[in-house]
């Protein structure tokens, strides 16, 4: 099985269940499903098993244990169903049953997982045929505090969604007016390097270095990095920066997107003239 359309529907029930009522299971047959796989290239929209829209680290994480549990789960509801109908030849069927189970283990977690924020990943790295797709859209909270030099921002957000926050303290990112979706900001004083557009996603672009139109002074965005939220392969969530976890830390700021599935980052902002 490496389709998650294939997944049982009891499984895809029982791992509905376990995600907060906020988020949102899209499978090929929903309403919605179409636009969920739409992305900024055309070229990269790719036909997902599934869409898992996540509203919370934890979503994250039950959705990567779901990955890597359900044929666990399978495995056991067939032995007990074999029990039930077998009885004594219980035991001779038991090595057919495991050689089965570990087929059924090693190919059901082939099933292709992505991440998705902003989208704009031009070679559709933030889509799948087939597999699962973690969509971080509903992470998108900012929070600025102006004294400190600090935003935090969900890992799912747009720059759009910083670039306006800050703008309601009278801060700003650095994609210029034109690309602003608030036209009346006030003039910044206090800027952020992000992307040059302001639809790129957080996520995609700080894992990816980031340069903005401030780089020259500020370095690119991953060098404005001090803290992130990340959930790993199993499940785990960390809260990492250069005294916690400090290798993985390292990792994230340049090495790729590949660590985990960051749900949250602190960035320093920096004073610039106007
Ligand atoms: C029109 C346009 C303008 C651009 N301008 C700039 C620019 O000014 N500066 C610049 O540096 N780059 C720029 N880029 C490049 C852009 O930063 C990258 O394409 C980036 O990967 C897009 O991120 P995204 O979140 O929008 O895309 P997505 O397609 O959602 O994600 C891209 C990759 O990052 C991974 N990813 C995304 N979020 C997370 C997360 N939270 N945790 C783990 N993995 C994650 C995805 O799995 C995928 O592999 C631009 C690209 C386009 C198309």
């Amino acid at each position: 099985m490496n389709n998650a359309n294939d997944i049982p529907t009891a499984a895809l029930e029982a791992f509905k269940e376990s995600l907060s009522p906020q988020a949102k299971v899209i499978t090929r047959a929903d309403p919605g499903y179409q636009e969920s796989i739409v992305r900024w290239a055309d070229n990269a929209i790719k036909p997902a098993g599934l869409v898992v829209q996540v509203a919370s680290a934890q979503d994250v994480s039950e959705t990567v244990r779901f990955l890597t549990w359900f044929p666990v789960q399978i495995f056991i509801s067939y032995l007990s169903i074999e029990r039930e109908n077998v009885g004594d030849v219980y035991s001779s069927s038991h090595t057919i049953l495991n050689f089965t189970f570990q087929i059924k283990f090693a190919v059901a977690r082939h099933i292709p997982l992505v991440v998705k924020c902003g989208g704009h990943s031009t070679n559709g790295h933030s889509s799948t045929n087939g597999g699962i797709v973690i969509d971080l859209h509903q992470l998108r909270d900012v929070a600025v505090d102006a004294e400190r030099k600090l935003i935090v921002s969900g890992g799912g957000a747009l720059w759009r969604d910083v670039d306006v926050a800050a703008a309601e303290k009278g801060l700003a990112t650095d994609a210029p007016a034109e690309h602003s979706s608030n036209p009346n900001r006030n003039p910044c004083s206090l800027a952020l390097v992000g992307g040059t557009v302001n639809h790129t996603g957080v996520g995609g672009l700080t894992l990816g270095g980031g340069y903005g139109f401030l780089s020259g002074q500020h370095g690119l965005t991953i060098d404005n990095l001090v803290e992130a939220e990340i959930v790993l392969a199993d499940g785990s969530i960390h809260t990492i920066d250069e005294n916690r976890m400090p290798d993985l830390f390292w990792a994230i700021r340049g090495a790729g997107n590949k660590f985990g599935c960051v749900t949250k980052v602190r960035l320093l902002a920096g004073r610039v003239v106007v």
